[in-house]
């Protein structure tokens, strides 16, 4: 079978970034115990399995469990964590180790600039997601953009990081013709673009696409929704999947992964791609 690989794939500046900032706090001996991680460090079972064995993992009622930790260290993902759990981290003088993406932390700063300039925030995105969540608990006027805006008010309007690309621009231009009374952040980042653009050059040389990802990731999601706007696509976790999808109906199959994707994955369902006829 051809396969070619669309790039950029795989880990962003962001995950490279959480996983060398962990690595570095779990090497030091003298790190406080125990060790809590409020999240997955990034949203892929591989990279968070590889912490599993020394680290207490929380995966939700965010607010309830940090009050019960009273010693050692906590860590805070790259999604980023709403305002209250840090201060209380802080109060309870708990060791902070913070692996916000610098995407993350600087909307989050936008966030708070404007809502002291009396700004009410609508926030474009996945009301369930961590990301999003961390924006909502900045204040009471930061809310879910549900396609209305107030006329009235000064309204400050961002996204999600991990969106697909043209659906957010597609919705800024809406928005602009609909009201003027709107500042707009477009903020779905480098990363996630720059993948989802990959697959329009390449797509033309391919029969299908697989997708590289975890069911959690959300980049991950939304190239797999781009990329079946070119071709049929299948999602997958590892190369444990691939006997789902129907190989012997293409030719040529490009593999593309998400910002959360390890190399390590990617380069194993290359390999037996490569061995199948
Ligand atoms: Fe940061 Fe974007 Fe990577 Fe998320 S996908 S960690 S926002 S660079």
């Amino acid at each position: 079978m051809n396969v070619i690989e669309i790039k950029p794939n795989g880990f962003c500046d962001g995950v490279v970034r959480a996983i060398r900032i962990l690595d570095v706090a779990l090497n030091d001996a003298n790190i406080q115990k125990p060790i809590y991680m409020f999240g997955s460090l990034v949203h892929n079972k591989h990279v968070v399995d590889m912490y599993k064995d020394r680290i207490i993992m929380i995966n939700d009622n965010f607010d309830e469990e940090i009050k019960k930790i009273n010693q050692g260290t906590v860590i805070f993902t790259a999604h980023g964590i709403k305002p209250s759990i840090i201060n209380y981290a802080k109060e309870k003088g708990l060791n902070i180790i913070d692996t916000t993406c610098p995407k993350v932390a600087k909307i989050q700063k936008l966030i708070k600039q404007k809502l002291s300039d009396g700004y009410v925030v609508y926030v474009i995105g996945n009301k369930n997601h961590p990301e999003v969540l961390n924006y909502l608990g900045i204040g009471d006027r930061v809310k879910i953009y549900d396609g209305n805006l107030p006329k009235e008010n000064k309204s400050f309007i961002v996204n999600q990081t991990t969106l697909i690309y043209d659906d957010v621009l597609k919705t800024y231009e809406q928005i602009k013709k609909s009201y003027d009374n709107v500042e707009i952040a477009m903020e779905v980042c480098n990363a996630t673009k720059v993948r989802q653009q990959a697959l329009s050059k390449y797509a033309s040389k391919c029969d299908a696409i697989i997708v590289m990802g975890d069911k959690q990731s959300n980049n991950c999601t939304s190239l797999y929704n781009v990329a079946c706007t070119y071709l049929p696509s299948y999602k997958i976790e590892s190369k444990d999947e691939l006997d789902k999808i129907p190989l012997s109906m293409y030719n040529t199959i490009g593999v593309t992964a998400g910002a959360s994707t390890p190399r390590i994955l990617i380069d194993e369902v290359i390999e037996e791609l490569k061995k199948r006829p």
